[in-house]
């Protein structure tokens, strides 16, 4: 199995020389943790910056989301040849905030899922259903929609590149966490689908992360939960003390 994945998704915030410090400083105390892959993910604009400040250590770059064509007239948008050039090794996609604020559908995440796998990019493809859905009992269907919408066409070789986060709507950013039960019933139901869709040799190297309102003081135990391979952090990974003492469940 690879190592636990901890991945920092700044979202919207910092510019470049914030980027730069907060990269620093992550690097800095993770110095002794090389059992843990981190991953940095800071706005577009901030990436070269941070590339520079990553460069010969073992954290990696991430980008928040891409286009799938490789270039052309789409005003706003970024490829993953350009992120590539860039020095992102891993790319989001499907974040409940695309899919919620920006309308991104299933298969819209399907182009750019094969657009990465295509440049050698390694997605992290966010699942994960709303509140209401979760009442209705649809958190399984949810679940097997968004992944087997997102994975049509990736071929059994390439699928042992991808990530997957499962990131409940109603955790992310609200302050109210999976219990590590629900977070190891979403996993387990995750892996179960690509088992199906890739068979089980296939399907072990892939990294099934938790992400939604992780803090310092609830990451030991989803750190501990059964199937949680990682996790996804976005507010807590803005201050480098409270993602580094996430990163350190791992240890
Ligand atoms: C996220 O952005 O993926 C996320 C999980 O955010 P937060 O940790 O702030 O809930």
């Amino acid at each position: 199995m690879k190592p636990p994945l901890v991945v920092a998704n700044w979202k919207m915030h910092g510019t470049r020389v914030e980027a730069q410090n907060l990269a620093r400083q992550i690097f800095n105390g993770v110095k002794d943790q090389w059992n843990v892959e981190v991953v940095l993910a800071p706005p577009f604009t901030a990436l070269a910056t941070v590339a520079d400040e990553l460069r010969g250590s073992g954290l990696r770059l991430a980008a928040q989301n891409v286009h799938w064509k490789e270039e052309g007239a789409f005003t706003g948008e970024i490829s993953p040849k350009m992120l590539r050039e860039t020095g992102c090794t891993f790319v989001l996609i499907g974040h409940s905030e695309r899919r919620h604020l920006f309308d991104e559908n299933d298969q819209m995440v399907a182009k750019k899922m094969l657009a990465l796998l295509r440049a050698d990019l390694w997605p992290i493809l966010c699942v994960g259903e709303t509140l209401q859905e979760r009442k209705k009992g649809m958190t399984r269907r949810v679940i097997s929609r968004q992944l087997t919408a997102a994975l049509k066409g990736v071929s059994k070789d390439a699928i042992e590149n991808i990530n997957v986060a499962y990131e409940p709507v109603w955790a992310i950013g609200t302050g109210h966490t999976a219990t590590p039960d629900q977070a190891s019933d979403a996993h387990r139901w995750i892996r179960d689908v690509m088992n199906r869709l890739f068979g089980t040799t296939k399907t072990m190297q892939i990294r099934i992360l938790y992400g939604g309102s992780v803090r310092p003081e609830n990451a030991a135990e989803l750190a501990r939960a059964s199937e949680v391979n990682g996790l996804l952090v976005g507010g807590a990974s803005l201050k480098a003390e409270e993602f580094l003492r996430i990163i350190s469940q791992f240890a």
